[in-house]
């Protein structure tokens, strides 16, 4: 016999082994959104990969993070440039 257990977004018992309804898991796939947060506040990006945005998911391909405020692009910078093989000027951000 199934234990049903409620779900957690609307307490309705369900036989479903997930912790959602089906109506509640559509719709909490439906409202997908960005994870990140930035500034303390939530991206509303809606998903696209890796729990981000296309935004944050283009800027987390290209620096390794998607956040770019100044200190991580610095960061960032700087272990880009060390791995940089040239007699260059490496411009920073
Ligand atoms: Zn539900
Ligand atoms: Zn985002």
């Amino acid at each position: 016999m199934p234990s049903e257990t409620p779900c957690v977004d609307c307490g309705e018992l369900s036989d479903k082994r997930s912790e959602r309804c089906m109506p509640c898991e559509y719709k909490r796939r439906q409202e997908r959104t960005c994870q990140v947060i930035e500034d303390s506040v939530r991206c509303a990006g809606a998903h696209k990969s890796n729990n981000m945005c296309g935004k944050h998911y283009q800027r987390f391909r290209k620096h390794g993070s998607p956040l770019t405020n100044v200190r991580d692009a610095h960061r960032a910078f700087v272990r880009r440039a060390a791995w940089m093989d040239t007699d260059e000027c490496v411009i920073p951000p």
